[in-house]
């Protein structure tokens, strides 16, 4: 029997290559629902290609025009709307599983529903379980849900993890995560180096092609910082169980060390079809139409510690984390400000880190026990970013 899959944030990155995965597999999953936020005209096209029972998008507007564009085209597919339509969608019945990959905070209250209905969750939202990453636990848990990591890391780890983990590293004798980096476009320059670079320069990654929000997270590290985040969460540990490593070809996408000496590590193309394909099929393997490794045309890999004075996001990350409550929240929120005014080119490069930096110093920790406690700290940090911004203290 097919499985039904929703995916959250289908025009992207992430979504086309889900997508990619399913059409190879027609037997065994189905489109339920299909979501976008802007590129309407690629929606459409998906519509007529995977002939999804629901296509979800931004606005009113936005669909009673698809509406007409699907009858227009003879196809019969539900439009739904806006938040509430992207958590129909999440939690309908139907729904065996959700690909969450909207990129941020928007992509939380949708993937959070996902959770709360008990669904497989294949994430790649890496920001929503930053900011509510207790919570996010919490409602899988609950819920007998299954939290599969798509980002490629976590997934090696997962792979490299036992099957039983039961959420503690010490009694299966871990000793410790290695958290690979490839370090992204700007590995190796110094701080006084990255005063000009250039968004076109930011989002060039030398291994992956991705959204603009994640290459430049990759230029700043803060990338490594979410993850590392990611990975307390997901892993139930702390910062310090975890070490970067800067791998710059991006064969090696992290590893698991053992109290007996033996590192277990996850390798392959940088290509995210594998992490999403055995996200899907777990505990099985299906096919992803990624081409298998050549070793000997990699040749070598290298190895490097990460540069946290250049990159001082990876330590604020760790800060947010320590500090706990709303603080990864606020930094997320900080930063996906900050990230959006440096592709407008409204301020620099290394403003990024210095708007994220003000922000945490302005804020008190509080709890982040409930969704309300999390997106009152996103509302308030965006505000206070925006602020900076505005009154051109950083620049
Ligand atoms: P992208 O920019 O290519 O796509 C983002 C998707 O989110 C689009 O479908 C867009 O329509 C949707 N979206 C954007 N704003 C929205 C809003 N306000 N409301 C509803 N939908 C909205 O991004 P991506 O590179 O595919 O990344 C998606 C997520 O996956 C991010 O959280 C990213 O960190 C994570 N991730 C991506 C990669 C990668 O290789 N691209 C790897 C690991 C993790
Ligand atoms: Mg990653």
């Amino acid at each position: 029997m097919s499985q039904w899959i929703t995916v959250l944030g289908a025009t992207g990155s992430i979504g086309g290559s889900t997508l990619d995965v399913i059409a190879r597999h027609p037997d065994k999953y189905r489109v339920y629902a299909l979501t976008g936020h802007s590129r309407v005209d690629e929606l459409f096209q998906l519509a007529q290609t995977f002939n999804p029972k629901v296509i979800v998008v931004a606005d009113q507007a936005a669909a009673d025009n698809m509406a007409e564009r699907l009858s227009g085209a003879q196809l019969d597919v539900q439009v739904l709307f806006g938040e509430f339509g992207l958590e129909q969608v999440a939690a309908a019945p139907q729904v065996d599983m959700v690909m969450a990959s909207i990129v941020g905070a928007a992509g939380l209250v949708p993937t959070l529903a996902a959770a709360n209905a008990g669904k497989r969750v294949l994430l790649a939202n890496k920001e929503a379980l930053v900011m509510a990453g207790p919570l996010f636990m919490k409602a899988i848990k609950d819920n007998n849900a299954e939290l599969l990591p798509i980002d490629s890391e976590h997934n090696a780890i997962f792979q490299s993890m036992p099957a039983d983990y039961s959420g503690e590293l010490q009694p299966h004798g871990i000793e410790r995560i290695l958290l690979t980096a490839s370090g992204g476009p700007f590995r190796g320059k110094k701080a006084e180096e990255l005063t000009a670079v250039t968004p076109a320069q930011a989002v060039a990654h030398p291994n992956w092609s991705m959204g603009a929000k994640i290459s430049v997270d990759s230029a700043t590290l803060m990338n490594k910082g979410l993850e590392l985040i990611e990975a307390c969460f997901l892993f139930n540990c702390q910062p310090q169980d975890i070490e970067v490593v800067v791998h710059p070809q991006s064969v090696i996408h992290s590893m698991v060390q053992y109290n007996d000496g033996s590192v277990i590590a996850q390798l392959g193309q940088p290509d995210m079809r594998t992490p999403i394909a055995y996200g899907m099929a777990w505990p099985e393997r299906i096919d992803s139409g990624v081409k298998s490794l050549n070793l000997f045309d990699i040749a070598r890999l290298d190895f490097e510690a990460p540069d946290e004075e250049a990159f001082p996001c990876l330590r604020l990350a760790k800060e947010a984390f320590q500090q706990g409550g709303i603080m990864p929240a606020v930094l997320n929120a900080a930063n996906e400000v900050a990230v959006d005014a440096f592709l407008q080119e409204q301020i620099g490069f290394l403003a990024i880190p210095a708007v994220i930096t003000e922000v945490m110093a302005r804020c008190a920790v509080k709890p982040a026990d409930t969704l309300q406690d999390v997106l009152q700290a996103d509302a308030w940090a965006r505000e206070q970013a925006q602020q900076l911004l505005a009154d051109h203290s950083i620049a």
